[in-house]
């Protein structure tokens, strides 16, 4: 590792991720943070992420579902996947996680902007081989998500189980950068007259659709309140998590 990466003792806070060259945010550097309740809250509210990695100096980012425990972030997929056979290796990767939270529109085109949350976390992928983690790892894709469904499912195959590939990364170094706040017009632009605000973006749950096939007498399990209709979905992956965590 290059001095330039070295991390800050300065920065370095209990329950933060050190600081180095490589995590600081630079660009607009107060609305970064690196403490884990603001970087965990983003990456847990959210399902979905893009993993960055370079295969042969060629970058690739791919969107994938990902969960957390603790300080290990974890994704996976078939075995056959480009992506999870270079992890496998022990490849640099970084897991992005962005929301977008309204849309801001200024009296310039300059001062146009977005609110939101975003976190990347820097780490080293390793593949998932130890089967007891396998197996639990299995298990939390599912049940982080939907409190207690593994346990009502079909058990898991040893082909099943082959055919898939868990990957852990743990978050060596982590940033998380959040815009939340009005238009940011210069002082002199205030009297144009163009309308400007602030619209903003919600993910919210739909009506449920429920599979035609099922059985008479099955209902949708009351685990899955978090996922009522009109429920906001990041509230939903929020409160998800934390029935994982007990
Ligand atoms: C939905 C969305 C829309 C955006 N739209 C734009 C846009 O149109 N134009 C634009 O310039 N920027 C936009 N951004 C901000 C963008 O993500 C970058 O923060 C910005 O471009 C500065 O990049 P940089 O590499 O120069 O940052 P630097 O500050 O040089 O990055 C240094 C380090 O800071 C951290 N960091 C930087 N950006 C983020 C981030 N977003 N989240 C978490 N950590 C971060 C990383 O650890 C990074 O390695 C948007 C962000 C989001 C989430």
């Amino acid at each position: 590792m290059s001095d330039t990466l070295t991390p800050s003792a300065v920065d370095t806070a209990p329950e933060a991720y050190p600081v180095s060259a490589r995590n600081r945010v630079k660009r607009v550097h107060e609305r970064g943070s690196y403490d884990h309740e603001t970087v965990h809250a983003i990456l847990d509210s959210a399902m979905l992420c893009h993993v960055a990695y370079v295969i042969d100096g060629q970058p690739y980012a791919t969107p994938t579902i990902h969960w957390r425990e603790g300080d290990m972030l974890y994704w996976h997929g078939s075995s056959a996947s480009r992506m999870l056979r270079h992890l496998k290796a022990g490849t640099p990767a970084c897991l992005t996680v962005s929301h977008l939270d309204g849309l801001v529109l200024a009296r310039s085109g300059f001062n146009h902007s977005v609110n939101y949350r975003a976190a990347m976390c820097f780490g080293t992928a390793r593949l998932v081989e130890d089967e007891a983690e396998k197996a639990r790892a299995l298990v939390g894709v599912v049940d982080r998500f939907y409190p207690d469904r593994s346990a009502g499912l079909r058990r898991i195959t040893a082909q099943e189980t082959k055919a898939t590939t868990v990957i852990a990364m743990r978050i060596d170094e982590a940033s998380a950068k959040i815009r939340a706040k009005g238009v940011g017009d210069e002082p002199e632009d205030m009297d144009f007259p163009a309308w400007a605000g602030v619209i903003p973006v919600r993910t919210v749950i739909g009506a449920t659709e429920t599979c035609p096939k099922i059985p008479a007498g099955i209902e949708r399990p009351a685990t899955l309140a978090p996922y009522a209709e009109g429920a906001v979905l990041d509230a939903a992956l929020l409160a998800t998590q934390r029935i994982y965590e007990g």
